[in-house]
């Protein structure tokens, strides 16, 4: 047996916890103590985009604006080791699609209705400079797990700016027609789950719940790794990230 191949045999799937880098012994990815420590949003959220909020029922932005999709929900607050969990995964780890996998599945029994899974889709170009989709990785995985197929129906046709330096009204008119539904077919009758890494205003999520609908989906929902917080708390902590 060569060196290598009795490494090989003898690794073990996971080693050090993705987050704080300690031993961790059972397999996990995540050590107790960390995933412990992840901000997880509890009920106190709007039942509708998902966002924590610090008043009960429908936030002010659903409020005035009502999403196009159902229901958006979402694993973290998007701070702390959440947050950064999110951008090492988009910023070149790609690794840790598992590990936020394994940390989605659990929130996923939330969505009985959907009977395909989708995925935000990139530019051809920005799937190029990434070297992978970081929401299509997220939804595959999801797709293999729970058996419902995986829709690949839509396409970004053109780049958009970055949406930070947007305001409400600017992010919505720079998303405008920038999804194309390729596979109407496919799209047609579906209540769709539609993954993605983070949740700021809704904006993206709710172009592509459009395309959906005019495509004749039946229902979109929206399930993220993380969300920021209600944008009408004067909560200093909260910082948008760069895509929504
Ligand atoms: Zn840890
Ligand atoms: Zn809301």
């Amino acid at each position: 047996m060569k060196a290598s191949e009795f490494l090989e045999k003898f690794r073990r799937p996971n080693f050090t916890c993705d987050i704080c880098g300690r031993e961790v012994f059972g397999g996990e990815r995540i050590c107790r103590r960390c995933n412990e420590a992840l901000p997880r949003i509890g009920e106190k959220c709007c039942p509708i985009c998902g966002r924590v909020q610090h008043a009960e029922g429908i936030c002010l932005e659903c409020k005035q604006t009502r999403p196009l999709f159902e229901a958006a929900r979402s694993l973290f607050r998007h701070e702390g080791e959440a947050a950064r969990l999110v951008l090492r995964y988009k910023n070149g780890e790609k690794y840790l699609s598992r590990t936020i996998l394994e940390l989605l599945l659990p929130r996923f029994k939330e969505f009985p209705e959907a009977d395909a899974i989708a995925f935000v889709p990139m530019t051809a170009r920005a799937e190029r400079a990434r070297g992978y989709n970081q929401s299509r990785l997220l939804a595959e995985g999801l797709a293999q797990k729970s058996g419902l197929p995986l829709l690949s129906a839509a396409e970004k046709v053109r780049e958009t700016d970055e949406q930070k330096s947007l305001g409400r009204r600017g992010r919505q008119k720079n998303l405008e027609g920038c999804f194309k539904i390729t596979e109407k077919k496919a799209v047609e009758g579906k209540t769709i789950l539609l993954i993605d890494d983070t949740l700021t205003t809704g904006a993206t999520a709710n172009e592509l719940t459009k395309q959906f609908l005019a495509a004749k989906a039946k229902k979109v929902f929206v399930l993220t790794v993380t969300s920021v917080g209600d944008p009408t708390s004067a909560d200093p902590a909260r910082k948008r990230p760069g895509s929504d």
